[in-house]
């Protein structure tokens, strides 16, 4: 009994619903399989707990650091702060990660960490000494640093939490001239890289706006090409959620419900973005936003009518009891893993396209690494070839001017003339590796005949790791 009670749990955990999404795309591939299984295990877990004095108490908390993959170094992922962590999430989390980097050709392998509390009724003061001692609980295992495992914000986390980390790190480590580069997701003033903190939902909308450019696939599901017009749902309003849907809205796409943990609103007509995050700031929740009704049970906004899902929070939120009520002819999965497999399938069977979350939420790693880049080069992006740029494009119109025998005006010129700054060089390449992550993707799944993009995405994934394990020689 107690041993089949075991199997089932571990046939539903959400680690295993990853490792199946895996053997499905496993198929289209003729690999070993012991390397298959090398590439699906996790490399490391690192299971902790530590005391923390908060107030007169004494608290013993939980938290973790895995690292699934070390076919490319440094490891890679956020921490995430949530009273819901465990071992199975972060494991699971890890393994998306390693996938994630893999199809966005950034070279690191899969990483995740969770301290198990609950960020909202707690001190600051009493996240800043967890957040330490969880730092300095790595270092002494050696699971944090520029070329070992690298950090990140998650659910839960932020600019500060990083700055801790940083600045922890450089404390035990002040001899380590790379310092910089053992967490990402830090304060543009203390070597964070401008435009990180909106990268994942910004890349979100690139990835998505991408497909809608797609004349077959938006013929598929009924729809025409382009985002204005487009009604959109989004679940969660914390970074990714909030930075998505204001590109969404700023590109003329229509916000028509936005849920948070406490209830949803809807306005069949569209929500300003803006405005909702300005009453979510006065009162502390979205609910009794003026122009738009109330959905007491949240989960109910998944299943309204409109073109576009986004569940942009946590995972399985789009399961077996609700999928074949979700009226959305394309999800976008901002967060990790919020479909479960048993879900997919009825999704697929409905004609949904789904696009993958190691897909669509990989511009916060990407830019991640822009960051982990510039701290190692100890230079700013842009600093070396802004004037040299600003001089040659200065030539280059006077020459213009001198054949045309015309002068253009004023305000163009200052337009043409401009050299890259950091947040230029940052938005074109987190723009550059959506679309051509999408395109890759998509021709895969064409050329290979596979019927969805997790699948599609999974293949590109396990063909790259292969790859790199491979040239490691790692099997004499
Ligand atoms: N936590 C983010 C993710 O799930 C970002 C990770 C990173 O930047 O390393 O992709």
């Amino acid at each position: 009994m107690l041993k089949k009670n075991r199997i089932k749990s571990e046939k539903n955990s959400f680690f295993n619903s990853i490792e199946r999404n895996f053997d499905k795309a496993a198929k289209f591939l003729s690999i070993e399989k012991g390397l298959l299984e090398q590439i699906k295990a996790c490399n490391a877990v690192y299971r902790m707990h530590f005391p923390v004095k908060l107030g007169k108490e004494i608290k013993v908390i939980e938290a973790y650091r895995v690292q699934h993959s070390h076919h490319k170094l440094p490891c890679k992922g956020g921490i995430r702060y949530s009273i819901k962590v465990n071992q199975d999430e972060v494991m699971t989390l890890a393994a998306l990660m390693t996938y994630k980097c893999a199809i966005v050709d950034v070279p690191f392998g899969g990483a995740k960490g969770g301290i198990k509390i609950d960020p909202q009724t707690i001190s600051t003061e009493a996240i800043e000494k967890i957040t330490r001692r969880y730092t300095s609980e790595l270092i002494k295992k050696n699971f944090i640093g520029p070329g070992i495992d690298v950090p990140a914000p998650d659910y839960g986390t932020g600019e500060r939490e990083m700055s801790w980390i940083f600045d922890t790190f450089l404390s035990i480590r002040p001899e380590d001239v790379d310092a910089l580069a053992c967490v990402t997701g830090k304060p543009v003033s203390q070597g964070g890289v401008r435009g990180r903190k909106e990268a994942t939902g910004l890349g979100v909308f690139y990835g998505i706006r991408e497909l809608c450019k797609m004349k077959e696939d938006m013929l598929s599901v009924g729809l025409d090409i382009g985002l204005i017009g487009k009604k959109i749902i989004i679940q969660g309003l914390g970074n990714v959620g909030y930075y998505a849907a204001s590109f969404f809205h700023n590109a003329g796409a229509i916000i028509v419900a936005l849920a948070e943990r406490e209830g949803a609103i809807y306005n069949k007509k569209g929500l300003n973005v803006s405005k909702v995050i300005l009453h979510l700031k006065n009162t502390g929740s979205i609910l009794n936003f003026p122009e738009a009704i109330n959905i007491e049970n949240t989960e109910k906004a998944l299943e309204l009518e409109c073109d576009i899902l986004i569940p942009a929070a946590l995972e399985n939120v789009i399961n077996k009891k609700n999928a074949e009520k979700i009226k959305a002819k394309i999800i976008g999965e901002a967060a990790n893993g919020p479909i479960t497999p048993e879900a997919d399938e009825i999704l697929e069977k409905k004609g949904v396209i789904i696009i993958p979350d190691i897909y669509l939420n990989a511009g916060g790693v990407t830019v991640s690494y822009f960051e982990w880049l510039k701290n190692l080069s100890h230079v700013r992006h842009g600093r070396m070839e802004k004037r040299f740029s600003e001089n040659m494009n200065y030539e280059l119109l006077q020459i213009i001017e001198t054949v045309c025998k015309k002068t253009i005006n004023p305000v163009d010129k200052k337009i043409i003339l401009r050299g890259p700054r950091e947040i230029d060089l940052v938005r074109s390449g987190l723009e550059d590796t959506m679309i051509s992550g999408f395109h890759k993707i998509r021709d895969l799944k064409i050329s290979s005949k596979i019927k969805n993009m997790r699948t599609a995405a999974f293949v590109l994934a396990i063909n790259k790791i292969v790859d790199s394990y491979e040239k490691l020689g790692i099997f004499p």
